[in-house]
């Protein structure tokens, strides 16, 4: 029987885990240093305290109680030449290997020291808890770094919690600001203009302030300065500017390029017919396009890799990754959401309400072993 290890249960292992366990009958090795798969994409929803944690975290030493070995551990090498994983704790020999080790974020200058990054459960709960504490005093700035989908979406969440905080404690909302800083010339650069049209009006209504065209470059403890020059005094810094694909990558000896994994059409990382990847941790170029890091492509490509990864152990020809032009869907606190499909769009509160149906779907689904999509 051979082995399959998967190293991380996020969007991209954890749809893998599943679909595998149906297709091979040897055996599966699943290592998260996260007891829990969580769903990522509502985080701000734990921010704003809509949501207790556990609603949005599925159990994975329950759900692959039958079927498929799971280890909480922190990876810490891959060994390609001795085909082994190496983890805190253990040393595990691979027949096949399957890459999905997510993103961290990606600070600049000292960011990392005076920003919360925005990026893991323990990041929202964070937040979540120094947000609250603000509203012991009388004013405060708070500074969010990058208006793409999660800065975005978070400013606008945090911005309904903020009125409730000023209700509950007594302040006047007028005093407790909350800022997008955006390097380029428009919120969300990667959406399209339509769309990021249409969230601008959504997150100004929600008078969260953006400040465009204004760079970020370096920070001290309060403070943040900009590339213009100017300084701005911020209680809460949150980083929201940018990731890279996960560190372990580039301390093994893996194929990169441009700091990810450098995968095949087939999602083997290049010169290596026993490795896989997907989702953030690698880099898919398609007609001189790079693939998003979403957790919509992860799922997708955690499909064409559970295939291919029985293929290769059955030794009959992999299937291609043709990555789907898929839909966006955002939302920008609880009633206000945009869903983009093929062109058409549908905004407002029924497009808010997808994306918390869309949570509860994968939940629901995963927690019962289904691979069953709705976007993700
Ligand atoms: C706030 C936020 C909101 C988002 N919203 C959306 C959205 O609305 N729609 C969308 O499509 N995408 C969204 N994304 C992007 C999406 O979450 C990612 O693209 C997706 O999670 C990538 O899946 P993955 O499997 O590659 O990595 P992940 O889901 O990040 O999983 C990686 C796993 O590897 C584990 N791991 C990493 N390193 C180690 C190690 N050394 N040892 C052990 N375990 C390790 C981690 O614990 C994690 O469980 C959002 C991202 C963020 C941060």
């Amino acid at each position: 029987m051979a082995k399959i290890i998967i190293l991380g249960a996020g969007f991209g292992g954890l749809d893998a885990a599943l679909m595998l366990r149906k297709k091979v009958k040897d055996e599966i090795f699943v290592i998260d240093r996260s007891k829990f798969h969580n769903f990522i994409p509502s985080l701000d929803e734990v921010v704003a305290k809509n949501v207790k944690q556990e609603k949005l975290q599925i159990n994975l030493e329950k759900l692959f109680l039958k079927k498929t070995d799971f280890m909480q551990d922190e990876i810490v090498r891959i060994d390609t030449e001795r085909k082994v994983v190496v983890t805190k704790t253990n040393t595990l020999h691979y027949d096949a290997l399957l890459v999905a080790l997510g993103s961290e974020p990606d600070f600049i200058d000292n960011f990392q020291e005076n920003s919360i990054a925005f990026k893991t459960m323990a990041d929202a709960t964070r937040i979540a808890e120094d947000f609250e504490k603000l509203f012991d005093r009388d004013s405060a700035a708070i500074m969010i770094i990058g208006a793409g989908s999660t800065g975005a979406e978070l400013a606008c969440t945090m911005m309904e919690r903020k009125e409730k905080l000023c209700k509950k404690k007594g302040k006047k909302p007028e005093n407790f600001k909350i800022t997008l800083v955006e390097k380029r010339e428009r919120v969300l650069h990667r959406l399209p203009e339509q769309v990021a049209q249409v969230a601008e009006g959504y997150i100004k209504e929600m008078k969260v302030e953006i400040m465009l065209n204004e760079e970020a470059v370096s920070s001290e403890k309060g403070k943040i300065m900009l590339k213009s020059g100017k300084t701005m005094e911020s209680d809460m810094i949150i980083w929201c500017a940018g990731i890279k694909s996960s560190i372990l990558i580039s301390e093994s000896n893996l194929p990169m390029e441009k700091g990810s994994l450098k995968v095949n059409k087939f999602l083997q990382a290049e010169g290596f017919e026993d490795i896989f990847a997907v989702g953030d941790c690698m880099r898919f170029i398609e007609d001189g396009q790079e693939i998003s890091w979403t957790a919509i492509n992860a799922t997708q490509q955690a499909e064409v890799v559970a295939e291919n990864i029985a293929f290769f152990l059955t030794k009959k020809p992999l299937t291609e990754y043709r990555p789907k032009k898929n839909p966006i869907l955002l939302k920008l606190g609880r009633n206000n959401g945009i869903f983009w499909n093929h062109e058409k769009m549908t905004r407002g509160y029924y497009a808010a309400k997808l994306k918390k149906f869309v949570e509860k779907y994968h939940i629901f689904t995963r927690k019962h072993g289904k691979m069953m999509k709705l976007l993700y």
